[in-house]
């Protein structure tokens, strides 16, 4: 058994391979840039070596800066993880040429999947079946054009070197053809630095479900079942269960032994996943092969009770695999949510933000929380947005999802807009609960899902003004008698402080209150209502509000404030702080740059009248392409942007006229 292990990797994963490592005797080596000298995997490790800058390619991308480390530790071997260079072949080439073990496949197996369209030529000579397509090296937009035109559209266009839904466009019709694929190529380019493209048949109601497979140097190879992945945005895997709703023996032993004859076809060693589109009529697609540990790797180790790291580090040390096809068992039923700093609301776009508060409920046999990240932590431009995966099992999927349903109502996540109610609402819904899943899901029940935060109710409002003002008695930087900023008075001796609900479309609202001998009194558009509150260090806040006890959760840094109600986190500003002089309600005239990048297109000018929801402004960042859109109805008074231009975060790039 190896002695020693470098995760070349960050946040969740890197966490996640350490934790076994450990548990196996293994010293384990963290490697970190300089945006991560502080964090958890960096603390969980023996040892930690600065890679380099908090660019990915100045450090985590950076092969020789790894084996730098790997050499001055005296690891023997190197733990991708995943993302990064864990499906780079001239990585685990240079690994073997320095005598240090790759915890993955061989170079010659990666390379074979590296490009979407090579695997699939490859997988169509060892017989798995393919999505009709266009896999060719010209790459001319006509011959691509005609090649869409023969498929029949919709098609899909997709970065052959893609990954992670980048790159990837549908074309309804030959109409929009040209538009997506320059926008794919785009994408591709900036990504991957490559902008090849492969056309596909767009299936219009496929479920996207994945075979784990693990192979050993001697021969052997099995599979661990599948994972249903449908439930998409973006192309991208937002909950994860295992076994595959409504799977039939018969169909998961093809769909396994296909993946079987995938991986030993290009002699597959380790861990890795087939992926696979299965149409409504049964039949099933090679879409690629993923050379490594996926993030959703979790809900197959509930439903097999084994540890996939603890596999692949054995399988590294040059052991069999621990058992064979036949001493494999499905137990239960397992999900899997993946806890993004997103905006569900507006159209999934990544959000950046310090998390001020952070609580899970308790791990336990039906319960894991697998995070790379603590509280009062960030998550930057740099990485990935995801902030933590909830994993959950039971003896069936029906009491399995009641446990993600109490495990995400516990979740509680503060300082940014995440989609931890948006979760929520999925593991509410009727349909899910039915196992009627395909990769249209949430685009269908987009009404029943979104918002996913609904606009703050008075009861979260007062409860968020009641936590500012106790929080400010308790630090003492705030009593009744002397105002400062933010604080206006109003005549008759009553106070005000504005809130401005982010979720709720920005809207500004102005609490009215008095101070009373235990509490407070706000007046409220029908009543006066008396409340009394007790809030702990830990933000936990027990109210009274006019008779009736709640409780909540509190979380506030500076201007921002999050509320805890009911299993929901309500997203609020305080104006008059940060804000300067500007108040609420000129607040959510502007449309302000959610996080740096760059404008690809603005499709509304000065004067225009917009509805609701209309597409405002197309912007490039965290690599890819966000439509901010109209909040409310309007008059567009000013564009202060144009195509091409470099923006900063909370950079000013339209304005609405104010309502006459
Ligand atoms: P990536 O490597 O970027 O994740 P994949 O090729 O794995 O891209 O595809 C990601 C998702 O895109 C799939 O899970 C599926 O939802 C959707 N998809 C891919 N190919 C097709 C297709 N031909 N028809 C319909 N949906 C597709």
């Amino acid at each position: 058994m190896l002695k020693s292990v470098l995760i070349a990797n960050r946040g969740e994963i890197a966490c996640r391979v350490i934790r076994t490592a450990r548990r196996m005797g293994l010293r384990t080596i963290a490697v970190y840039s300089d945006a991560d000298a502080d964090a958890l995997h960096v603390a969980q490790a023996d040892e930690a070596v600065r890679i380099g800058g908090p660019l990915a390619r100045d450090s985590y991308l950076k092969i020789d800066a790894v084996l730098d480390a790997a050499k001055k530790t005296g690891a023997e071997a190197i733990h991708p993880g995943y993302g990064f260079l864990s499906e780079n072949a001239n990585f685990a080439e240079a690994c073997a040429k320095a005598k240090i073990v790759f915890v993955g496949p061989p170079a010659s197996a990666i390379r074979a999947m590296g490009g979407k369209s090579e695997a699939k030529a490859l997988m169509a000579k060892a017989q798995v079946p393919l999505v009709p397509g266009y896999h060719g090296e010209d790459q001319s937009p006509d011959v691509l054009e005609k090649a869409a035109d023969k498929i029949g559209y919709p098609v899909l266009i997709k970065a052959s070197a893609g990954g992670g839904g980048k790159g990837m466009k549908v074309a309804q019709g030959k109409a929009d053809f040209r538009d997506q694929l320059a926008s794919a190529k785009r994408e591709a380019l900036s990504s991957f630095g490559d902008d090849r493209v492969l056309i596909e048949k767009y299936l219009t109601k496929p479920r996207h479900v994945e075979i784990q497979v693990f192979a050993d140097a001697h021969g052997h190879c099995v599979y661990l079942f599948e994972r249903d992945c449908s439930i998409q945005r973006r192309h991208q895997k937002v909950i994860e269960e295992a076994p595959a709703p409504g799977m039939t023996a018969g169909l998961r032993q093809r769909m396994g032994e296909a993946a079987v004859t995938a991986a030993k076809s290009i002699g597959y060693v380790g861990a890795g996943t087939v992926e696979f589109l299965l149409d409504e009529d049964g039949s099933f697609y090679f879409m690629e092969m993923n050379t490594r540990l996926q993030v959703e790797h979790p809900v197959t180790e509930f439903i097999t009770g084994l540890d996939l790291v603890e596999w692949q580090l054995r399988v590294a040390s040059g052991e069999k695999l621990p058992l064979a096809q036949d001493q494999l068992a499905i137990n239960g039923h397992a999900f899997e949510v993946r806890l993004y700093a997103e905006d569900p609301d507006r159209d999934f776009l990544p959000q950046t933000g310090t998390i001020t508060h952070l609580s899970f409920p308790p791990e336990n046999g039906h319960v894991r929380i697998d995070t790379g990240i603590t509280q009062g932590k960030a998550i930057s431009t740099y990485y990935d947005p995801m902030i933590a995966k909830l994993i959950v099992w039971d003896l069936d999927r029906p009491q399995a999802l009641a446990q993600l349903r109490r495990a995400l109502a516990q979740t509680e996540i503060g300082g940014l807009v995440t989609n931890t109610a948006f979760l929520a609402k999925l593991a509410a819904n009727k349909a899910f609960a039915k196992g009627d899943v395909d990769t249209g899901f949430i685009g269908r029940h987009e009404k029943e899902l979104l918002p996913s935060v609904p606009a703050a109710p008075d009861d979260a409002l007062v409860l968020a003004a009641t936590g500012i003002l106790l929080r400010e008695r308790q630090k003492g930087t705030r009593d009744p008698w002397s105002l400062m900023d933010g604080w206006r008075h109003h005549g008759g001796g009553h106070d005000h402080l504005t809130l401005i609900d982010v979720s709720g479309g920005q809207t500004a609202h102005k609490l009215v209150f008095d101070y009373a001998k235990d509490g407070f009194l706000f007046h409220l558009k029908k009543a006066v209502l008396p409340v009394s509150a007790t809030l702990s260090s830990s933000g936990k806040l027990t109210a009274d509000l006019g008779g009736r006890r709640l409780s909540a959760g509190f979380a506030s840094q500076s201007d921002d404030v999050t509320l805890f109600l009911d299993g929901v986190g309500y997203r609020l500003k305080r104006a008059g702080i940060d804000l300067g002089e500007e108040d609420g309600e000129a607040a959510a005239l502007r449309i302000a740059a959610p996080m740096p990048g760059r404008i690809i297109a603005v499709h509304v000018a000065a004067g225009k009248m917009v509805e609701k929801g209309t597409p405002l402004i197309v912007l490039e960042a965290m690599k890819m392409e966000h439509t901010l859109k109209a909040g409310h109805a309007g008059k567009i008074e000013y564009v202060g942007c144009k195509p091409g231009d470099q923006i900063r975060e909370g950079q000013e790039l339209l304005r609405f006229a104010a309502p006459a």
